[in-house]
């Protein structure tokens, strides 16, 4: 159980709630760091005085210093701030709810530190999956997810010693917004369009990722990655009503699924107390009043992220980086309203043919896909 926590993008829709759960298990907030929010970081530092607050834009911690100088919070600002919340050695678990490739070295560096990794920045595991499970094992490090549909699979693979064992895992997916459309009809959505999801209330990043399926794919990624399945063991399937979060399907015919309220605190409550469970003020799911379960496979010819990321997993190396990357730079553009729906897959798989790939890559290797990967949509969008 977490007695501790450095909360990376505490300001983030994950962030939020993790304090929400914080404050209702009794955890202590060692650190608190987001990207640039002065006012809502300011009131999170003194409502849980944190030792350290971050903000990675220089000018916002400057603020925040000022602001806070009643306090004894310190302030820090960048790389080196997330670092030093990540090492703080007040708290034993950091929670990771920073969108993007950012998280990627704050994570390792906790890692090295033996830390419990509450897991909500999926893109670490989808960019560097292998140096962050080898490094995890390394070093005796638990890595607990905190997306619905990891939690789900951890949730059901409690008490499973063989991965053998494990047939297929089924990762469930809402559709979004736009199920149901042909590729037609998909093309003239817009950035509000996107923004409407019917089921989970989530930061803009991923309610667009939701939208286009490359969330699914992500996280078909995440879940090959975190369980160290291949690509044909680990399948999307449709379930409008985010009810069953997903399933683990065992040799023998048994599949086990995890079923609730859509509600992130719940994973997030459960990687904080894991091995244990804490009571929840939530209503629990009425199984009573709940509408049909209904399953379908997934479009991935509209929908053509959900493809490219199962292309770029089949590749490995660096292709899922440049898969990420180019997303991370496509949907930013997608949300400056710069570009149409469709042009998100599109540039993603330009970036996967110029993007020169490696195998087996070294962290630079990974940072240096990333960066090639978002110069590759720019010089296209301009
Ligand atoms: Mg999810």
């Amino acid at each position: 159980m977490t007695r501790s926590i450095a909360l990376l993008g505490s300001t983030g829709s994950i962030g939020r709630q993790t304090l929400e759960v914080a404050r209702e298990l009794g955890v202590e907030v060692a650190a608190l760091t987001a990207n640039r929010s002065v006012d809502l970081l300011e009131q999170q530092a003194r409502a849980f005085r944190p030792r350290l607050a971050v903000l990675c834009d220089a000018d916002a911690a400057n603020e925040l210093r000022r602001r806070l100088a009643d306090t004894d919070v310190e302030v820090m600002s960048g790389m080196d701030g997330l670092l030093a919340a990540a090492t703080m050695d007040e708290a034993d678990t950091l929670v990771t709810a920073v969108v993007g490739m950012i998280g990627l070295r704050p994570t390792l560096a906790a890692i090295e530190r033996k830390k419990r990794i509450a897991l909500a920045n999926k893109e670490t595991l989808v960019c560097a999956g292998e140096l962050v499970m080898d490094a995890a094992d390394r070093h005796g490090a638990e890595l607990i997810p905190v997306d619905s549909e990891h939690s789900a699979i951890f949730q059901c693979l409690q008490g499973c010693r063989d991965r053998g064992e494990i047939k297929r895992l089924l990762l469930t997916c809402s559709g979004g917004p736009f199920y149901g459309l042909s590729r037609g009809e998909l093309a003239g959505k817009t950035r509000a369009d996107a923004l409407r999801h019917p089921n989970w209330t989530m930061g803009a990043k991923i309610t667009v990722d939701s939208a286009t399926l490359m969330n699914k794919g992500l996280e078909l990624i995440e879940a090959m990655r975190l369980y160290r399945l291949p690509l044909a063991r680990v399948e999307a399937v449709i379930h409008r009503q985010s009810i069953v979060h997903s399933l683990v399907e065992f040799r023998d015919g048994a599949l086990l699924a995890q079923l609730g309220t859509p509600d992130m605190k719940l994973p997030i409550r459960y990687a904080l107390t894991y091995p244990n469970r804490a009571p929840s003020a939530e209503p629990p799911l009425d199984l009573l009043s709940c509408p049909p379960l209904t399953f379908a496979p997934p479009d991935e010819e509209a929908f053509r992220c959900l493809k490219l990321a199962k292309q770029a997993a089949a590749a490995g190396g660096t292709a899922c980086a440049v898969l990420n990357g180019a997303n991370e730079a496509a949907v930013g553009a997608f949300l400056a309203e710069r570009i149409g729906f469709l042009d998100v897959p599109a540039l993603v798989e330009r970036a996967l043919a110029e993007v020169a790939q490696v195998s087996n890559p070294t962290l630079s290797d990974i940072l240096e896909a990333d960066r090639l990967s978002r110069a590759s949509v720019e010089r296209h969008i301009s």
